[in-house]
């Protein structure tokens, strides 16, 4: 059920690019064009989910995979990077995109703004 205006549908569906980190059954996780830290990645669910307000109940799953997914991805980079995990949910809190993604931060973070 994927929004055809939305660009991260786009970006999992192959019609436009982007740089692509890990991928599995539900989740894409891309490189952030505008990067505020010196590794910025996009954990977003496959699934076309608004923002954390639209999750139900039966995401419990998907969700728990997001955060699993930053795991996977510190322990790609070394081991067990530090990292920072944020998102914007709803305009008001910053966000710009609206489809549901974490924001993974690591290296040297700009802690002034995400998004
Ligand atoms: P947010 O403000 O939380 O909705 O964040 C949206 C993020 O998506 C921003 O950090 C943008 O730099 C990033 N972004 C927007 N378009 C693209 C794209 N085509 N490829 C990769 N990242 C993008
Ligand atoms: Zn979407």
């Amino acid at each position: 059920m994927n929004d055809t205006n939305c660009i991260f549908c786009k970006i999992i569906a192959r019609s436009i690019p982007a740089t692509i980190i890990a991928e599995n059954d539900n989740i894409i996780v891309i490189k952030d064009i505008f990067p505020k830290a010196t590794i910025h990645y996009l954990i977003i669910p496959k699934k076309h989910v608004q923002d954390i307000q639209s999750l139900h109940e039966n995401d419990a799953t998907l969700a728990g995979e997001m955060i699993l997914m930053a795991k996977q991805l510190s322990k790609d980079l070394n081991g067990s990077q530090a990292f920072r995990l944020g998102v914007n949910s709803g305009a008001d809190a910053g966000q710009k995109v609206f489809h549901l993604h974490f924001h993974f931060l690591a290296g040297k973070i700009n802690l002034a703004e995400i998004g």
